[in-house]
């Protein structure tokens, strides 16, 4: 590796002293590239992941920006009536913005040290197999579904609710860049969910590649900002497989406060009877449908309900945040 055409560092030079370049295929090659130039595993992990976070998470909700601008896609919208302003999502992105930069962009620093200790492959190439790679993201999807059901329900108690939670609620009717739009303490809860799955896994398989991780952060952001898009196509996900949340389900947890915790399954609310507040809205809306109605008393009549849903989640969260009030009441 002293070869004088190749201007290469002798650190990160180093780590690749064995391996076989020739071997490698595209992505591969950038990879290791990326170490190369970098010449800094702990800043190369860090600005990889930090990079991907902000790349992946705007470059989903962008589409969703576009989709809002266009009229044309207002009959797939969940609540037509509430269509975000281009000022409420600067607004929005801003605060967001303000997050990644202040709080995770600083904590770049700990993903390379934190990958390590767990025994997390990082710099090395080849990447994993296939074979590999869907079983353990298969693995992390269903972890994290249920961890955030538990924790996200938790949050929905009085005073975590009201000190932390309420911020993620300001939207009623939320859009794909307000999926992250949270108090820094859900965002590292609700978090713990999406990286304690990869770091437990290689805690007892020590059989992890960064990159199966990554794969993994990409799909759960996509599933994050489309679950906060607001909109429900009949080519979605959840229409293909019927056990997909999707935006349906959590565009309804927004709207009525009550209901629906988790984020890519259906199981949990179901199994828990968290969800029964849902299926009844969706019962009434599809016994609508069948009743003969002209458009435009559909329109009308399955706007009545979501309005009927909405009260009734103002009244709910109202009861929520009256916690500590009640405690004082039993204890008086
Ligand atoms: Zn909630
Ligand atoms: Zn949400």
């Amino acid at each position: 590796m002293s070869n004088s055409t190749a201007p290469i560092h002798e650190s990160a030079a180093l780590l690749y002293a064995s391996t076989d370049f020739a071997k490698l295929n595209w992505l591969e090659l950038q990879w290791a590239a990326w170490y190369l130039w970098i010449d800094n595993p702990i800043i190369a992990t860090g600005l990889m992941s930090f990079l991907l976070h902000e790349i992946v998470y705007f470059g989903r909700c962008l589409p969703w920006v576009i989709i809002d601008a266009t009229p044309y896609f207002r009959k797939w919208k969940l609540q037509p009536n509430k269509i975000p302003t281009a000022q409420e999502q600067w607004e929005c992105t801003k605060q967001v913005l303000f997050s990644h930069f202040t709080i995770e962009l600083p904590a770049i620093y700990l993903f390379h040290p934190m990958a390590e200790f767990f025994g997390m492959s990082t710099w090395q190439v080849p990447f994993p197999p296939l074979s590999s790679i869907i079983p353990q993201v298969a693995f992390f999807f269903v972890f994290e579904d249920m961890f955030h059901f538990f924790a996200h329900r938790a949050l929905h108690w009085g005073p975590l609710y009201k000190h932390i939670h309420k911020v993620h609620h300001k939207y009623s009717a939320p859009f794909g860049l307000a999926a992250e739009y949270a108090h820094p303490a859900e965002v590292f809860i609700l978090g713990t969910g999406t990286l304690a799955g990869p770091l437990l896994y290689c805690a007892f398989r020590r059989d992890l590649h960064i990159f199966t991780v990554y794969i993994w952060i990409v799909l759960r952001l996509f599933q994050a900002v489309d679950a906060h898009s607001g909109y429900d196509f009949p080519w979605s996900l959840q229409h293909i497989l019927p056990f997909w949340s999707g935006a349906e389900h959590h565009d309804f947890h927004h709207m009525a406060f009550v209901n629906n915790f988790s984020t890519s399954f259906r199981w949990c609310d179901r199994f828990f009877g968290t969800d029964n507040k849902y299926r009844e809205y969706r019962a009434r809306i599809e016994a609508a449908k069948k009743a003969g109605m002209s458009p435009e008393e559909f329109k009308a009549m399955e706007k009545k309900f979501a309005e009927d849903a909405e009260r009734e989640g103002i009244e709910a969260e109202k009861v929520v945040e009256a916690y500590r009030y009640s405690l004082k009441t039993k204890a008086a």
